[in-house]
């Protein structure tokens, strides 16, 4: 595990977090700082920093990750209507944290271009 990783704890169980969804490949939480009603967290358990990294041998990971926002998104009611999939890749696209995650976003609605609103 890469040092001082914190999604890479909350994986691991080091550091608590709420959460909603677990299978073998990902956990899914409730973001700490949540930009919708609904805004939670796909986070594959193998460490990669990011969009950057992905490589030929995360297409299952990142396939599996894919699946489990499907998964994750059907537990919550209030993303029945729909909801929005957000991977920020790089510092200028406000990545925070260097462990790929998938956002889901919901339960408001969104503006119709690309950036949400
Ligand atoms: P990024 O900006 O890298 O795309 O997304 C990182 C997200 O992780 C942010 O939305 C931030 O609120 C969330 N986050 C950072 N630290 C924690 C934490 O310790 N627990 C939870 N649940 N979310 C966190
Ligand atoms: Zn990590």
């Amino acid at each position: 595990m890469p040092e001082n990783c914190i999604f890479c704890k909350i994986v691991a169980g080091e550091i608590p977090a709420s959460v909603v969804y677990e299978d073998d490949s990902v956990i899914a939480i409730r973001d700490i700082n949540p930009q919708a009603p609904v805004h939670l967290l796909v986070i594959p358990r193998e460490h990669v920093a990011g969009l950057s990294n992905l490589d030929e041998e995360h297409v299952e990971m990142a396939g599996r990750a894919l699946l489990a926002a499907r998964r994750v998104a059907e537990t919550q009611d209030e993303l029945a209507a729909g909801f929005r999939l957000i991977v920020n890749n790089g510092e200028a696209a406000g990545q925070t944290v260097a462990h790929l995650h998938l956002h889901i976003l919901g339960g408001r609605r969104f503006s119709e271009g690309m950036v949400p609103g």
